[in-house]
């Protein structure tokens, strides 16, 4: 191998071991790859396995010959160890992942047959990374995959920590002054957030220690835009070195593949995609289905999802539910049958229902991907937010950028009717245009001229000046 390729830049790609940062991330990986950046993307053995299993990563990446490889690691427990979820193993035992990846990254780097790693791109919730490639000097990049609202209210905690009683109050925190932004607007005060196993008060100190972690690395990527949230990006601004906003990334990268005539279809899912949905949308009127996805963390009580049932069921409205395999918690939840005018999925190509003429609106759980795929195709939403950084995005949803209804606490059966009958019935007429705005927004940041297309071509920039 000659010095030339020795220096060619080579991405180490290292996704949080959840649906949500593996999406966001195997789109990037793409993007680079379109722009002859060679990628090794590392997951944990089991999710790489369900990722082979359930994708088709391999002819997905067979365009890009010598650029793309998809390699994992261990998380710790043995693959056949139950999984939160199904999927993701458990904290402290991703914390411990540190060695298996310097031990990756050093084999890479004995082999004679591959080029050096010159980059870890690695989750913003996993930053052992970042020292472990400062120890082997090799330049990190740190990749949050929530919105920039959420990442600002992580780094702002210590400032309204205390305020027990602002639960209806706002809250006066830099770079939120413009938002009427409650407690329980937040992550961590949520009432859904006390009730969740997965996200109790340890999981939220990670998630800011590992916000602030964040920081040791050279730069920091963003799924936003500037349109969507330029004065939470303002204020990372101020406190890291470079920050790259070039979402939606399921946009860009949708963008650049139709410049490349490209058709592929992407599945990035850790399930297998049922497509029968999309033949029963065909059948369908325009805009007369409520889609409704809880994503792939969130757990239901068996009592949330029969209000969520009855509500959309009296609403009148047909709706296509997904229910992945562990949505309900610890209970069967196989009599809960779909009605005349409901269809039922495991796991649905959202993205494409999404993009379908006959879905009007989303009953979503406010994760970033769901929302960002969701503004992108111009779908109003009925937030129903959960944990993590939902509430957040919920209350931007429905004061900020007015697309959606946020029902935060409440979720009984005829709030969810009046909400579907509202945001079905047109949101009074100016949830239309402003879905539409949204979205039109949305388009444009991801073409040449647009500030996450600009943002992108410096993040390649950045990657090869090596
Ligand atoms: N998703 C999907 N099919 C489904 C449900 C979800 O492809 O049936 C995808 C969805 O398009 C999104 C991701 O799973 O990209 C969920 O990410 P999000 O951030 O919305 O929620 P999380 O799963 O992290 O809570």
């Amino acid at each position: 191998m000659n010095m030339e390729e020795k220096r060619a830049p080579h991405v180490l790609i290292f996704p949080f071991p959840a649906q949500g940062p593996i999406n966001q991330m195997l789109k990037l990986a793409e993007l680079l790859c379109l722009y002859s950046i060679k990628v090794t993307f590392l997951n944990t053995h089991h999710n790489h396995n369900r990722l082979l299993q359930f994708t088709n990563i391999q002819s997905r990446f067979a365009r890009f010959p010598g650029l793309f490889q998809h390699e994992s690691i261990s998380d710790g427990a043995p693959d056949d160890h139950p999984r939160p979820s199904g999927f993701l193993p458990d904290l402290t035992d991703v914390m411990k992942m540190d060695s298996h990846l310097r031990n990756f990254i050093l084999n890479i780097r004995d082999d004679l047959g591959r080029s050096p790693v010159t980059c870890i791109i690695c989750d913003g919730l996993t930053t052992f990374a970042i020292d472990v490639a400062n120890e082997l000097r090799i330049k990190s990049i740190a990749f949050r995959t929530i919105s920039a609202s959420c990442f600002w209210a992580y780094l702002c905690y210590p400032h309204f920590q205390d305020d027990e009683n602002s639960d209806e109050k706002a809250l006066t925190v830099p770079g939120m002054e413009n938002f009427y932004f409650r407690r329980r607007d937040l992550p961590g005060f949520s009432r859904q957030f006390r009730e969740n196993p997965l996200f109790s008060v340890s999981v939220l100190e990670f998630c800011i220690k590992e916000t602030f972690n964040s920081a040791r690395a050279s730069a920091l990527i963003l799924n936003t835009n500037e349109d969507l949230e330029s004065p939470f990006l303002a204020q990372i601004r101020t406190k890291f070195q470079k920050v790259y906003a070039i979402g939606p990334l399921h946009s860009l990268a949708k963008n650049l593949r139709t410049a490349t005539k490209d058709q592929t279809h992407n599945h990035n899912g850790l399930w297998e995609e049922d497509r029968s949905c999309l033949t029963w949308l065909d059948s369908q009127p325009p805009k007369s289905v409520v889609y409704v996805s809880f994503g792939s963390i969130t757990v239901l009580t068996r009592s949330q999802l029969l209000e969520l049932w009855h509500g959309l069921v009296n609403s009148g409205y047909r709706f296509l539910w997904v229910r992945r395999p562990g949505l309900v918690s610890g209970e069967e939840d196989s009599d809960i049958t779909t009605g005349e005018r409901g269809f039922v999925v495991k796991w649905a190509p959202q993205e494409e229902v999404l993009g379908h003429r006959a879905v009007g609106a989303f009953v979503t759980h406010s994760g970033w991907n769901s929302t960002l795929e969701s503004m992108a195709a111009a779908v109003p939403m009925i937030c129903w937010p959960n944990s993590a950084d939902q509430p957040v995005i919920s209350r931007l949803v429905g004061e900020v950028w007015k697309v959606g209804v946020d029902m935060k606490d409440v979720c009984d059966r005829s709030t969810v009717e009046e909400t579907v009958r509202y945001v079905m019935g047109g949101g009074g007429g100016e949830m239309g245009r402003s879905t539409a705005e949204i979205a039109d927004l949305v388009r444009r940041s991801v073409v040449e001229g647009g500030s996450s297309y600009s943002d992108f071509q410096d993040l390649v920039k950045d990657l090869k000046s090596n």
